[in-house]
């Protein structure tokens, strides 16, 4: 069925990651009436399979992104502040081998830069963890090791808090459309005219399902059809949030906005069954160098990550035979005697601007790209970190005030408290 609706909005955002989340709630917050369209479920994408990291990124320092580290440590205070129940600090260790790519003094000095840019927080204090407690690190290889340091961090459930920012959104009075696949989206005089699709499950006895157009799915029970309705809004504002679909959603806009080309690149993480500590390890992978985390993750141990280029459609991102592998052997290397078994495993992807450098080196920070310069209708977001969601909605809203204007009475997306989502 073809539901043309006249409903305007100031604002429409296309998915339900933690990037369209944050930017549902700045926007609404900022008094413009939103829509945002998800066509899996909150958090399906990346946004569920992240390291669920809330940190400034101490490895960022190695390639001089300052100014992405600084963003994300106040993001951190600011979420350590307002959404206690879902982040929470925790101590990092980090082992310094013989063999290891940094000496202990570039780690010393990186960590005193780190706590430097956090303004000299109580939450980013480190400290050399002395030998004789080097025994109560939950079976930490103690082979050619140097020295430990540790740090604070913090963790959450990135799936909770994507949903706890729809929360928040929704009790501003932003308006939530999911499952709702967003179609497609034509330029209009002011705005653009958004199509997208909506299911639901109609069983037999539905009163109302004559009236739908009933697409059967060749569903196994012949009393349940899922029904698909095509829906219409306008609005003055589209933002693109697709994460890895981005430029799929760009492709179905008209006329095309502008767009960059990026790789889509896999990170894998596995989920061990055994809890091996309650807090957090960095460490170094000794093939390649890459940063590992060894986490906590409710009763379980969360490993991760790896850098896979990935082609081929988002929904089929999965960890791959030779992604394991090289964790399980990072694993192995710094807890020999660790005998969890591998009970889940995950594959998120990042998006990151095309380019010949490795993937480990390229620039994590946001690019936000508009279909114009200057009073723009449309935005779409490239890449960034769950950490800094807010910080990159507050700038993907005053784009929005360039255009709309910018509303009497707007909310602080930094003063809103954020809670467990309660479905
Ligand atoms: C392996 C890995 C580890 C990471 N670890 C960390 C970390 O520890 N800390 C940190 O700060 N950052 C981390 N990041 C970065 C962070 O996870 C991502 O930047 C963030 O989750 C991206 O969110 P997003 O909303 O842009 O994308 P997504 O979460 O992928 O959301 C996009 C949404 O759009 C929806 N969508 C797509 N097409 C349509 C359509 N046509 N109609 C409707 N909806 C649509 C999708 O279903 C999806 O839900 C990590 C990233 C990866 C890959």
């Amino acid at each position: 069925m073809n539901n043309n609706n006249d409903t305007t909005y100031d604002v429409v955002v296309i998915g339900g990651g933690i990037q369209g989340a944050g930017v549902a709630q700045a926007a609404q917050a900022a008094g413009y009436s939103t829509l945002i369209l998800e066509k899996t479920d909150w958090a399906a994408g990346t946004s569920s399979k992240s390291s669920k990291l809330i940190h400034g990124g101490l490895r960022y320092l190695q390639g001089g992104e300052l100014s992405l580290v600084q963003e994300g440590l106040q993001e951190r205070a600011l979420l350590l502040k307002n959404a206690p129940e879902l982040v929470h600090s925790n101590w990092f260790y980090l082992p310094v081998y013989k063999h290891s790519n940094y000496h202990s003094w570039q780690i010393h000095s990186g960590l005193t830069l780190y706590w430097m840019l956090s303004g000299f927080h109580e939450e980013s204090k480190f400290e050399v963890v002395p030998e004789s407690q080097w025994s109560e690190l939950a079976g930490l290889e103690a082979k050619d090791l140097q020295k430990v340091y540790r740090y604070h961090d913090a963790q959450t459930d990135d799936a909770k808090l994507t949903a706890a920012v729809i929360q928040s959104a929704v009790s501003l009075g932003a308006e939530t459309c999911c499952p709702a696949e967003f179609i497609n989206a034509e330029q209009t005089e002011d705005g653009y005219r958004v199509c997208y699709k909506t299911s639901s499950q109609k069983t037999s006895t539905d009163k109302n399902s004559a009236d739908k157009t009933c697409i059967d799915k060749n569903s196994s029970d012949k009393n349940n059809t899922q029904t698909e309705d095509e829906n219409s809004v306008s609005c003055r504002f589209l933002v693109n949030a697709g994460g890895p679909w981005v430029n799929h959603v760009v492709s179905a806009i008209s006329p095309p906005p502008r767009s960059i080309e990026v790789d889509l690149v896999q990170g894998a993480h596995l989920i061990l069954d055994k809890k091996i500590s309650d807090q957090c390890f960095y460490l170094e992978s000794p093939t390649d160098k890459r940063a590992i985390f060894v986490l906590p993750w409710y009763d379980k141990t969360l490993l991760g990550t790896t850098e896979t280029l990935f082609e081929g459609n988002p929904e089929d991102a999965s960890p791959t035979e030779q992604e394991r592998q090289y964790l399980l052997e990072v694993l192995a290397s710094h807890f020999p005697e660790y005998d969890g078994n591998v009970c889940g495993e995950m594959a998120g992807l990042r998006v990151l601007p095309s380019g010949r450098q490795k993937h480990y080196h390229r620039s994590r920070e946001v690019r936000l790209i508009t279909d114009q310069p200057r009073r723009p209708h449309y935005l779409g977001i490239y890449g960034g970190k769950l950490t800094g969601y807010r910080a990159t909605a507050e700038k993907v809203v005053k784009e929005i005030g360039e255009t709309l204007g910018v509303p009497e009475n707007w909310v602080d997306t930094k003063t809103l408290p954020l809670t467990l989502p309660t479905v």
